[in-house]
């Protein structure tokens, strides 16, 4: 499938990789807006958060546990930071295969832009 983020997760396309299991795989942003934001995908190709189905409903809940700990294993937990998920064109998702941005280490702004 001609998509940069499977790519990326089969190490067809290189990226900074954070960490990986068996079915999420976390690298670096390559425009970053915090001095922390990285991405989290699912290995599964998902287009995006409107295409999840109850059967993703593990994947979904496993993935926020994945994020969680990885926030915390660079320190985030104690000033914290921000999950995004970008759905379609009025969402800005650039890339069509569902992600997770992780943004910390700055105070971010509320509402976004
Ligand atoms: P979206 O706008 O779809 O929510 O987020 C896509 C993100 O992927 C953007 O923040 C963009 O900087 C990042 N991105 C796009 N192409 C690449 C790439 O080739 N490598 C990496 N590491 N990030 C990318
Ligand atoms: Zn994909």
């Amino acid at each position: 499938m001609d998509c940069l983020f499977c790519k990326i997760a089969q190490g067809e396309i290189p990226s900074t990789k954070i960490y990986e299991d068996e079915r999420f795989f976390a690298f670096k942003d390559i425009a970053p807006q915090a001095p922390v934001h990285f991405l989290v995908i699912p290995k599964q190709h998902i287009e995006s958060l409107d295409k999840v189905t109850e059967e993703d409903v593990k994947l979904l809940g496993d993935a926020m546990l994945f994020i969680a700990r990885l926030a915390r294993k660079q320190g985030l937990d104690k000033t914290g930071y921000r999950v995004v998920n970008n759905m379609g064109d009025d969402g800005g998702q650039t890339v069509k295969h569902l992600h997770f941005h992780i943004l910390g280490g700055r105070s971010l702004q509320w509402p976004p832009g």
